[in-house]
């Protein structure tokens, strides 16, 4: 007799905590993973005492299901993924459903979909995020996919979702195809944003202010009861006060070069292959790139000088002020970027993405989880086909507000030589967004010139004409 409500397979960190958050809501979870000694380990030890069951082999496990069947993987990203597919599909039924939880390519999930459709089984795509402990206590979670399966996911999905407000779960239906782990992959993106700002505010307090750790904790724990309210914020307070085993702090022997997985990168590939002006993701990436030319960097700057002698003489409280606004208009921007990537994703693809619920998905359970996001969530409640966050009386009230701020704090960092790579083009990027006239208009005579490429007068839109610049007029 069938008795699991939805199968897992995948049993490493994610998975396991995802198994035993369904069970705390009353869910009855058949666990399987392709090293079957691991199932025996998780029964007899994380999950003794809960009504998860164990299988042997596919086979057993989807016997143990009822219909449709439900079946989550969290297994490595890319072939494994495949892999199990192709072994579910012969033991499947039309109907059945097959969720992917990991760190999906959107392409492979779109790809995935067609196929699987063709087989009359209903596959959907998540976006899993918040870690380990997001995964056992409520992650946010972004699926999408064949839609036909949202009604048969969707109690369970937001049940153990992370919760915001008066109880809103941060998961609600993406969109079809790929569209969920695109979704995530932006998300990734402007995690990259936020992490990167937020190390160039903790540059200027430190080299410009000349701030030391516990100032700077208590500057940023106090940013946090502002609009800035955020785990990133939380947590970049407490790394600064962190005390070594030796008494001193901690963050200044860590080496500065960063890593990274590639989920940044992919937003960046995205951004100009769409051709979206995602500047401020692109920036976080190459500043961890270039960060990780240590070796490099230690050498140039044996011998490259910077600004001499330029010292911070004004009013050290009102410059850490400009700098939390700096953050928060560049904040504005690099979300305003996000969610532009994601409506012309939405074009490419015929996706029709809900902006404000994507918001509230991550505005809890995630890394970038904040009260910034139920603004967002705010803006597209008022105007759901919002073009841009920019265009939202809020938003431009507030980048108005932080504006002076901005400015000061990057023509000073650019004065003292302090590299600001994220504060800057998202300035350049407001700069360039409100100016109805850009100097487009020689680049475009620069490649009729050289290239008869043609171009249009304001005068006579639509009508391209081409000039042969070096005749006589
Ligand atoms: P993981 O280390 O990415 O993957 C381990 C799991 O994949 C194990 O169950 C392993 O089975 C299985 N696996 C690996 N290669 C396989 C193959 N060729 N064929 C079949 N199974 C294979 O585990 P994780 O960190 O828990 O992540 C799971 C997924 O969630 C990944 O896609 C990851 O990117 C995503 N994710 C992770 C996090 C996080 O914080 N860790 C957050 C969000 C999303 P064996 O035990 O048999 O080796």
């Amino acid at each position: 007799m069938p008795e699991a409500d939805i199968a897992l397979i995948g049993l490493a960190v994610m998975g396991q905590n995802l198994i035993l958050n369904m069970n705390d809501h009353g869910y009855v979870v058949c666990a399987y993973n392709r090293t079957v000694s691991k199932v025996h380990d998780f029964l007899n030890n994380e999950a003794k005492g809960t009504k998860v069951v164990g299988a042997e082999s596919l086979e057993d496990m989807v016997s143990k299901l009822k219909k449709p069947r439900r079946i989550i993987l969290l297994v490595k990203a890319g072939q494994a993924v495949d892999d199990f597919i192709d072994k579910l599909v012969p033991l499947l039924e039309p109907g059945d459903i097959i969720i992917d939880g990991g760190n999906s390519e959107y392409r492979d999930t779109t790809r995935r979909c067609k196929s699987l459709k063709e087989k009359n089984l209903l596959f959907v795509g998540s976006g899993v995020s918040g870690g380990e402990e997001g995964a056992r206590y409520g992650p946010s979670l972004m699926p999408g996919g064949h839609r036909e399966a949202w009604p048969h996911i969707k109690d369970i999905f937001q049940s153990i979702a992370a919760k915001v407000g008066t109880g809103e779960p941060c998961c609600d239906w993406v969109g079809d195809e790929g569209a969920g782990h695109f979704v995530k992959m932006v998300h990734n993106g402007i995690e990259y944003g936020d992490m990167q700002l937020i190390c160039e505010a903790y540059h200027l307090m430190k080299d410009v202010l000349c701030m030391d750790h516990d100032e700077m904790a208590k500057a940023f724990n106090d940013w946090n009861k502002t609009e800035l309210d955020s785990f990133l914020i939380e947590i970049t307070a407490n790394i600064l006060k962190y005390r070594d085993t030796d008494g001193t702090h901690l963050l200044p022997k860590i080496r500065d070069s960063a890593g990274q997985k590639g989920t940044g990168k992919w937003t960046a590939i995205s951004a100009l292959e769409y051709g979206t002006p995602v500047t401020l993701i692109g920036e976080a990436v190459f500043a961890r790139c270039l960060s990780s030319l240590k070796e490099e960097r230690v050498q140039a700057s044996k011998t490259l000088s910077g600004p001499q002698g330029v010292k911070f003489s004004g009013d050290k409280a009102r410059f850490l002020e400009d700098i939390r606004k700096a953050l928060y208009a560049s904040k504005i921007i690099s979300y305003a970027q996000g969610f532009m990537l994601l409506r012309q994703a939405a074009k490419e693809f015929g996706w029709s993405l809900n902006y404000g619920g994507i918001a509230l998905m991550w505005r809890g359970g995630c890394i970038i989880r904040s009260v910034f996001l139920g603004k967002i969530k705010e803006a597209f409640d008022r105007d759901s086909e919002l073009q841009s966050l920019l265009l939202d009386n809020f938003f431009s009230n507030a980048v108005q507000d932080c504006q002076d701020s901005w400015r000061r704090v990057v023509s000073t960092g650019v004065q003292q030589g302090i590299p600001m790579p994220c504060f800057t083009t998202a300035l350049s990027f407001y700069d360039g967004y409100r100016h109805n006239m850009l100097p487009a208009n020689l680049l475009q005579a620069q490649r009729d010139y050289f290239g008869a490429h043609t171009y249009e007068l304001l005068s006579n839109p639509g009508h391209f004409i081409h000039t042969n610049w070096t005749g006589h007029g």
